[in-house]
C-alpha cells in the first residue's frame, strides 16, 4: 500500500466528542463489562451460535461507530484512554513511534492527530485505568481478527499466547 492511499481514521459524527470524555467512557466500560459477564454465559446456553453472532455484530456497530473499531478481537481500549490503537497506520500496540510530528500529528497521515498522543492525553483523564497505558502490550494476535473481543475476554482467549510465540 502506498502512503498516499492511506486514509485518515474514519471519524463518525459525535464519536470524537465521546472519545474526548474518557472518564465517562471508563464508567460505561465498567458497566458494560459487568452486564456482558452476566448475560453472555446465559446467551451461550440458549444458542452459542446466536450468542456469538450477537456479540460480533454489537461490537461492529457500537464500537465501530464510537471508536472506529477494526475488530482485532483483543480490545485494549481501557488501557489506551479509550482510543483504538488499531487506528494507528502502523497498528502499533505500544506507542507512540518515533515519528510523531512537532504538532502531535502522525508521520504517515500528516493531517491526522497521532493516535498514541491522543491515547496518552485521554488516559490521563481516567481514574481507574489511568496507569494501564504504561503496561507493555503483547503483539496483536491476528488469528482473532473479526471475532468478538468481549467474548474473547470472557473465554480468556484474548490473553492466551499462540504456540510458538
Ligand atoms: S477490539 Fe481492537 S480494534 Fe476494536 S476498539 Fe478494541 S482495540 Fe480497537
Amino acid at each position: 500500500m502506498s502512503i498516499s492511499s492511506l486514509k485518515e481514521a474514519r471519524r463518525a459524527p459525535g464519536a470524537e466528542w465521546l472519545k474526548n470524555h474518557p472518564r465517562f467512557l471508563e464508567k460505561a466500560y465498567l458497566l458494560s463489562k459487568s452486564i456482558i459477564a452476566k448475560t453472555y454465559p446465559w446467551m451461550q446456553k440458549v444458542s452459542p451460535r446466536l450468542a456469538n453472532r450477537f456479540m460480533v455484530r454489537s461490537e461492529e456497530v457500537l464500537k465501530g461507530w464510537a471508536f472506529n473499531c477494526q475488530m482485532c478481537g483483543q480490545c485494549v481500549l481501557h488501557s489506551t484512554g479509550m482510543t483504538c490503537p488499531m487506528n494507528c497506520p502502523k497498528n502499533l500496540r505500544n506507542g507512540p513511534c518515533g515519528g510523531v510530528r512537532h504538532n502531535g500529528n502522525c508521520e504517515v497521515v500528516p493531517d491526522m492527530p497521532c493516535v498514541w498522543v491522543q491515547a496518552w492525553q485521554r488516559s490521563q483523564q481516567m481514574t481507574v485505568y489511568v496507569n494501564d497505558i504504561q503496561v507493555i502490550q503483547a503483539p496483536v494476535n491476528r488469528s482473532l481478527q473479526g471475532t468478538s473481543s468481549w467474548a474473547n475476554m470472557l473465554d480468556g482467549k484474548d490473553t492466551q499466547t499462540p504456540k510458538g510465540w
